[in-house]
């Protein structure tokens, strides 16, 4: 498997790990874009929202779930964005599908 959230989900790469469960992964995005900036993948290869089936629908939904514990335990009591890239349209550049949490500052709305 080349791709590289699934290496990062297994071990082989390095990560700051912020949370984890039997569906999930969270970790330290290595570029971050706010204070906070966390990302969270599916164990499962899933490569974008696009790709997604009905079966994937609760995995989706613990997704955001997970997003939205993350934020608690960051103390993201002022708020916070989720994020989902899909495609290059959105601006995805990690085929594996993954949240992104992002807090600590106000976000800009409409996003670029
Ligand atoms: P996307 O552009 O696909 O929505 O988001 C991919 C994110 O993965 C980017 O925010 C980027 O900074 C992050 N990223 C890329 N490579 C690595 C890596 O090797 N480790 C970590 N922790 N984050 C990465
Ligand atoms: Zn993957």
């Amino acid at each position: 498997m080349s791709c590289l959230f699934c290496k990062i989900i297994e071990g082989t790469i390095p990560s700051t790990t912020l949370y984890q469960d039997e569906l999930c992964y969270a970790f330290a995005d290595i570029d971050p874009k706010a204070p906070v900036h966390i990302l969270i993948a599916p164990r499962e290869h899933i490569a974008s929202m696009a790709e997604a089936g009905r079966t994937d629908s609760a995995l989706l939904g613990h997704l955001m779930w997970a997003a939205a514990r993350i934020a608690r335990a960051n103390n993201l009591d002022k708020g916070y964005r989720v994020v989902v890239n899909t495609g290059p349209d959105g601006g995805q550049s990690v085929d594996h599908l993954h949240v992104h949490l992002l807090g600590g500052r106000a976000m800009a709305w409409p996003p670029g």
